[in-house]
């Protein structure tokens, strides 16, 4: 790659204060918030505009140089970790909200926008973006988009994909595509459906067209602290079998539960093995026995204590304790290795049960924070990067678990994505064909490889990843 003519002609489209190259900026754009895997790109890019990432990826395309879209950095599975090198390309200047359509309930935004920043902007219509990452005062749309990211309230509500009706996108040789738009539609292939949770590996969204909700007449948020996660777990499966589909069910440990209470001092009962979070919403008639039901079943299943929000402040605060708690495990280690493996929730016992084992194993600290209702488990492994003994160990432990996940009927992500995190396990969760199949459709979209290489699908057995970066984990060899 001649990367320094490519930089005089990124400079002519972008200026060349959003043109970075010293060590010092590049160093700012190493990794996401999966910082085991760093890596340098040799540029940073930051376009404005449609036109501009157009000009930006066909420079790219001319000189060859891999290309790795970027959004807030908050991605836990390195998915915006520039592998390869090539040229970091964040989309964070992009955040303005072209129109908002409240009759047909959509909104119409550049992918830079944060996802609370969506939500913001349509409360006065009385809607709301209804996917909710913990991430969500930071994480950005097309970060939201590229990973299909879920949240606490995905259990009602479903993932990224159910609330995006269109987008825009730069295809790998630099022109625009428009696949859906503001409307419901069933026209040809569902392109859209495709690009959503392609993890940057099919082109670059510039726009997007989101479906949005209208906020819930009442809300009713319960914490419930039980003796264990074991019966926390049953409690999840027994309301759901009872025919109730709260609007979120979290669930988090007793060693999550007391970093979050020494971090925010929210009067947290911390005898307690572990804390679950009720959420059930709709219209007024109806809540109050939604209510009652949960609470009766609570009960039966052993919790210890219960409380409901009296107010939205109380609410505030119940959700700050449950998105605040991976922040919080810093008081721990200074790193977090967060899984984000599925399983059928009538398993969730077992699978606790085996994740405390393979933690005693490796001698690892691990928290749970789960999206019990659905499933999704979030055990993050906490350690030392610069201990390589540890992150060993962390990167043995993870790939136990998530395939632990696997044997239990379940799957790899649900909803952090494969990035560079699970590449090496997706022959464990997929065979042969179906990995080609995924292949064969990123070539069509980008013949050369440019688009976030070495991330999403492993390449076949015998290519092996080309210039790839030495990463930690590839020199530890462990897995
Ligand atoms: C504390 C914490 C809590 C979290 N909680 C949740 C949670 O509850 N649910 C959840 O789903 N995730 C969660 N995450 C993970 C993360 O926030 C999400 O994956 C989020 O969607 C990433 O958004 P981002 O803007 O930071 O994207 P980045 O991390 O910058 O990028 C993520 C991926 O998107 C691609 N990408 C970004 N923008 C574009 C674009 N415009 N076009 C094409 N590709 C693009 C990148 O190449 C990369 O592959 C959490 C992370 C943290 C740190």
């Amino acid at each position: 790659m001649s990367l320094k003519e490519a930089e005089q002609e990124l400079v002519e489209v972008v200026g060349r204060k959003y043109v970075l190259s010293s060590r010092t900026d590049l160093a700012l754009y190493e990794c996401d918030a999966e910082t085991l895997d760093l890596a340098l790109p040799d540029l940073v890019v930051l376009p404005a505009s449609t036109d501009e990432v157009s000009s930006v990826v066909k420079i790219a395309n001319k000189y060859k140089i891999p290309i790795t879209p970027r959004g807030a950095g908050t991605g836990l599975s390195g998915g915006a970790t520039t592998v390869t090198g090539g040229i970091s390309l964040p989309l964070t200047r992009m955040t303005r909200i072209l129109s908002i359509d409240p009759d047909e309930m959509t909104a119409h935004v550049e992918p830079g926008v944060t996802n609370i920043g969506v939500s913001r902007a349509v409360h006065k219509h009385g809607l709301y973006f209804a996917p909710d990452p913990s991430s969500q005062v930071a994480s950005t749309i097309g970060g939201n988009l590229a990973e299909n990211a879920g949240g606490a309230h995905t259990l009602k509500y479903g993932m990224t994909t159910r609330h995006v009706l269109g987008l825009r996108m730069v295809l790998s040789d630099g022109s625009i595509a428009t696949f859906g738009g503001p409307w419901r539609s069933s026209i040809g292939l569902d392109l859209t459906g495709v690009v959503v949770g392609s993890e940057g590996t099919l082109g670059v969204v510039t726009e997007v067209w989101l479906r949005l909700t209208p906020e819930a007449q009442s809300v009713e948020t319960m914490l419930a602290y039980f003796p264990d996660l074991e019966s926390g777990g049953d409690a999840v499966s027994r309301i759901i079998a009872a025919g109730i589909i709260p609007a979120a069910m979290e669930m988090i440990d007793r060693l999550s539960l007391t970093c979050v209470e020494q971090s925010l001092h929210l009067g947290l009962n911390l005898d307690a093995g572990a804390l679950l979070i009720v959420e059930v919403d709709g219209p007024r008639a109806g809540i109050e026995i939604q209510r009652k039901e949960v609470e009766r079943i609570v009960f039966e299943k052993n919790a210890l204590e219960v409380k409901w929000a009296h107010d939205a402040k109380e609410r505030a605060s119940i959700w700050k304790a449950r998105k605040s708690a991976f922040g919080a495990l810093g008081r721990i280690a200074p790193n977090a290795y967060v899984l984000d493996g599925v399983i059928p929730r009538s398993r969730l016992k077992e699978a606790i049960q085996e994740i405390a084992q393979i933690g005693a194993k490796y001698k690892l600290p691990i928290s749970n924070i789960y999206h019990a209702g659905d499933g999704n488990l979030h055990p993050a492994l906490l350690y030392h990067r610069d201990d390589d003994d540890e992150v060993r160990a962390v990167l043995l432990a993870a790939k136990e678990i998530l395939e632990m996940c696997v044997n239990l009927g379940g799957t790899l992500s649900g909803e952090h994505g494969i990035g560079i995190e699970k590449l090496a396990e997706m022959p464990f969760a997929f065979t042969e064909e179906e990995l080609n199949a995924m292949r064969s459709l990123r070539a069509c979209f980008d013949p050369d490889g440019l688009c976030n290489p070495g991330k999403l699908v492993p390449a076949p057995k015998t290519c092996g990843e080309s210039g790839m970066r030495p990463l930690l984990r590839h020199r530890l060899s462990a897995c």
